[in-house]
């Protein structure tokens, strides 16, 4: 199979590398175009990255040499590239959401991490295990838009999907969640290079990350939500309280749950049967970066951890243990993902194989 040219705008950041690192060996896409700031720009990779290349291998040598281009110079694009993918940090979320937009503009599908557009109501936001078929939002954006073949996708929050996965899979069982109280212990790779200083991270829990509480409140509602002619409809029957922390663990977002159904209440091991059987699209459409078991559920009382279980499924999967009864809820249990991985880059990859199969991306 010929592989998809694609690009990856902020390609020398955190995400941006993990990028590199997960699209090494993909049978399907090859990346022939990287972009950054006009810091970077028009430097070889290797000069433009220098000491923040994070990755436990050397630049792939054909990346060494490739010039960055700036994100903003739409011009010097390669002509070959059929989509981007999107990790560029910027403090005006406004100027994001216009350089996605120009892309899409010039034909060019983005699938992105940055929360600038998870609240433009005609733009999917996917977990593919969860909501893939909202990408059925797509021709209504590019209609509303004027696009002709671009559009853009985006990923949620890097610690969604270690709650939200088992979540589902009750709801898709029948079993209705009312209530959540969610508590992230998420790593420092979230915060991107530099991150927080090392001051403040060494023996120390930070008790706030700034915008993530409201993130995890919110952005299930629309995930969990139904397309309709103008744009996703939020799906308001699930109140969550979320206290987010950033702990000194480099990375693996791990998340403590305690959840209310809304009638049903299942048993302990039906709930663990629930889990462990849980298969969607991308298992169904047997995707590369698509995890065996998306839900991993755990026995032993001192699991997950995010040194053992962060790389579970090639970080691909959401690791799941310590279910048990609440005294003021229904439930509780722990449940951890890879934020750069699962949570980022190997998210949106799975998006972009969904995208692909689908016929999205020709
Ligand atoms: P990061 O390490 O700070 O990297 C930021 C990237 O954006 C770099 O490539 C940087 O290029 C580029 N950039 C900065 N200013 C720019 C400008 N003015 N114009 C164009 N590009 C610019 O951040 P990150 O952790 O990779 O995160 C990237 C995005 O993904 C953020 O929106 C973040 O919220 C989101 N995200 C991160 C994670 C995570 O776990 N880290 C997870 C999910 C989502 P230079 O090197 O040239 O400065």
């Amino acid at each position: 199979m010929k592989k998809y040219n694609i690009g990856i705008l902020g390609a020398t950041g955190v995400v941006g590398q993990n990028y590199i690192k997960l699209l090494r060996n993909h049978p399907w896409f090859q990346v022939v175009d990287v972009a950054a700031s006009p810091r970077s720009a028009n430097k070889t990779y290797e000069e433009a990255v220098k000491q923040k290349w994070q990755m436990p291998f050397s630049i792939p040598g054909d990346l060494k040499e490739m010039i960055v281009r700036d994100v903003q110079d739409f011009k010097s694009l390669n002509p070959d590239v059929k989509f981007v993918f999107s990790a560029i940090s910027l403090p005006n979320k406004e100027d994001i959401k216009k350089i996605e937009f120009e892309y899409a503009k010039k034909g060019i599908p983005v699938i992105s991490n940055n929360s600038a557009h998870r609240w433009t109501p005609d733009v999917p936001m996917i977990i593919g295990e969860i909501n893939s078929e909202h990408i059925n939002v797509i021709p209504i954006q590019q209609k509303q838009k004027g696009f002709t073949n671009g559009f853009v996708v985006v990923k949620p929050n890097c610690s969604l999907q270690s709650y939200l996965t088992p979540i589902f899979a009750l709801e898709k069982a029948g079993y209705k969640i009312n209530n959540l109280i969610i508590t992230t212990l998420q790593a420092v790779s979230g915060a991107g290079y530099p991150g927080v200083p090392s001051l403040d991270m060494i023996d120390n829990i930070v008790p706030y990350v700034g915008g993530e509480e409201e993130k995890t409140e919110k952005e299930p509602l629309k995930i969990l939500g139904k397309v309709s002619e103008n744009g996703i409809i939020n799906n308001d029957s699930i109140k969550i309280s979320a206290t987010c922390t950033r702990v000194p663990v480099i990375d693996g977002h791990t998340a403590s749950v305690n959840m209310k159904f809304k009638d049903k209440v299942p048993s302990k091991e039906k709930i663990i049967e629930i889990w462990k059987n849980f298969k969607s699209i991308p298992q169904e459409l047997d995707l590369p970066f698509a995890p065996k078991q998306p839900i991993i559920y755990l026995e032993n009382v001192d699991r997950p951890q995010p040194k053992k279980d962060r790389d579970n499924d090639k970080g691909m999967a959401v690791t799941v243990g310590r279910l048990r009864k609440d005294t003021v809820f229904d439930y509780k249990f722990v449940s951890l993902s890879h934020n750069t991985v699962r949570g980022a880059a190997g998210g949106s990859i799975l998006t972009a194989e969904i995208l692909v199969s689908k016929g999205f991306i020709p």
